[in-house]
């Protein structure tokens, strides 16, 4: 994810419109129907496990959920303990009430194990369970829905790996969501869909697939011949035009540094909240949820600074952090929040490629690339723990007092960004500019992704097969180590100095060798 404080820039996915009629359609037919599965018979295909998501309540902030399926006796459901790239707890579990069961459209026993957030009901092979509750969404209104879900009047969100129940032993049958439209809106899902309902080839898919209804705003592009849709909730102070240039760029900037796209179309779900200048956002697979609270946090007048790399962040999510992954990530586990030692890797690098190539792009300015990198080492110099925490520790301990490691005093964004930097600026220092970390990440992307799962101690080999270069022990002092980082001395072979204060300043050196001029000049390039 990305997630900034106030003024300040973090990361989050998709979907496909729903005519109300339609919807309501299927509704009455499923309704009518009761939703029935046919039993089963040897050699069938698995009936999927089927979800429905209705009876919105904008005063109560709560919808109910239906989960169907028909399976070996018993049925066990269990709720997701954390959400994928959202590395902090929630409270999930206080989310779910007034839970019941059926058994062929009968009453039945539902059984919670309290610690496992697991609930079992006794059923025979062939018979029909479902199990019914309502789920009371805790998104503020900043996000208008990113990490659990969000209704109000006029739109509601929901995350389906915070807020529906797996059926446990069923993770790779296919799903389908009948999503109820709130009001006269429309229902949007990074999903296909098929008569009324979205569906999912397994439950890794539906949990990483946000949900959205109600007073929804449509745009469309292609690039590089891939489909992309905005779908835009809330009231932003941005124009369409302005915030699909951003989107429009984004797409042809990030695909571009990684050669491929590791999605079939992609959706930018826009959140333009109240309350605030928060700006934050969550990836997933086929989408991304960025959520900007209040004109503070994207307007018409800001919109090409600070806001901007959000999209970029996000976007670069879609290789780093989804296709390709640490491997204690690899598969998700829903059941226990994950030791990982290197979110530094998908977070921290991200952040600082979400710079990068939102320069790269021609969004940004020099000036807007150097405001923010100093804004970071400002952040950097501000962590109490800066020589005492590793980036591996911070990863590690994130699930521990406060998030992203600011517990032990030093966040993995701001490190692990800062360190990006360093590596990258040394192998553009060392190779005459014949290198970059560009081939690090391209090489790492061709190796893990999609979704291999790359050890924790992935870097020193990446870096020395995609560059020749031997960095390994400036690599573990980067990373496993404390010391300070060498982030003036790297940038003064570009040509800039640092001027330390409150807020940080990186700003070009009067007199620059022309070697320094040559590696900025490739450093700050802007491609089409
Ligand atoms: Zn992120």
């Amino acid at each position: 994810m990305a997630a900034v404080p106030a003024a300040e820039t973090q990361p989050l996915s998709l979907s496909r419109r729903l005519l109300l009629s339609t919807v309501a359609r299927c509704l009455a037919a499923g309704l009518a129907t009761g939703l029935a599965f046919a039993p089963a018979s040897a050699g069938a295909a698995p009936a999927p496990v089927r979800y429905r998501i209705s009876d919105w309540n904008p005063q109560g902030r709560t919808f109910r959920v239906r989960v169907e399926t028909q399976a070996a006796a018993p049925v066990t459901l269990a709720l997701s303990r954390w959400v994928p790239g959202y590395y902090q707890l929630q409270s999930l579990r206080e989310a779910l009430v007034r839970m019941s069961a059926t058994v062929d459209g009968r009453s039945a026993a539902l059984v919670e194990t309290p610690d496992r957030w697991r609930w079992t009901v006794a059923a025979a092979a062939g018979q029909r369970v479902a199990v019914e509750y309502t789920v009371l969404a805790q998104d503020p209104p900043t996000s208008r829905g990113m990490g659990q879900a969000f209704v109000d009047g006029d739109s509601a969100f929901v995350l389906p790996a915070a807020c529906l129940l797996r059926v446990v032993g069923q993770e790779q049958e296919p799903c389908e969501v009948e999503v109820e439209p709130l009001g006269a809106g429309a229902v949007a899902a990074p999903l296909p869909e098929r008569g009324g309902r979205f569906l999912a080839d397994g439950w890794d898919q539906l949990a990483d697939s946000p949900l959205e209804t109600g007073n929804l705003r449509f745009r469309s592009f292609t690039q590089h011949g891939v489909p992309y849709r905005i779908v835009t909730t809330g009231k932003p102070a941005v124009s369409m035009d302005n915030f699909t240039y951003l989107a429009r760029r984004a797409a042809a900037t990030v695909p571009r540094f990684f050669g491929s796209t590791p999605y079939p179309d992609y959706t930018f779900f826009a959140h333009f909240g109240s309350g605030g200048g928060s700006v934050t956002g969550l990836e997933h697979a086929r989408c991304t949820t960025l959520a900007y609270g209040g004109p503070e946090g994207m307007s018409n007048a800001n919109f090409r600074g600070q806001p901007a790399s959000l999209i970029f962040h996000e976007l670069f999510h879609a290789w780093n952090a989804k296709a390709m992954r640490p491997a204690s990530l690899t598969p998700y586990n829903y059941d226990a929040v994950p030791r990982t030692r290197t979110l530094w890797l998908a977070e921290g690098f991200t952040t600082y490629y979400g710079y990068l190539l939102t320069r790269r792009s021609g969004v940004w300015s020099e000036e807007e690339l150097l405001w923010n990198l100093g804004r970071e080492y400002g952040r950097y110099l501000r962590s109490p723990g800066r020589r005492v925490t590793s980036l591996f520790d911070a990863s590690e301990f994130t699930w521990e007092d406060r998030i992203y490691g600011e517990g032990r005093g030093a966040s993995y964004y701001t490190k692990g960004a800062l360190a990006a930097l360093v590596l990258d600026l040394r192998l553009r220092k060392g190779s005459a500019g014949t290198r970059s970390l560009d081939d690090v990440m391209r090489w790492l992307y061709r190796r893990y992704g999609p979704a291999a799962g790359y050890p924790d101690d992935v870097l020193p080999r990446a870096v020395r097969e995609s560059t020749g270069y031997d960095l390994t022990a400036e690599i573990r002092r980067l990373t496993e180590g404390a010391t300070d980082l060498p982030v003036p001395s790297v940038l003064a072979d570009l040509g800039y100095r640092v001027i330390l204060g409150d807020l940080p300043r990186v700003t070009p050196l009067a007199k620059v060798s022309p070697e320094a001029r040559r590696l900025r000049d490739e450093w700050l390039r802007v491609e089409p």
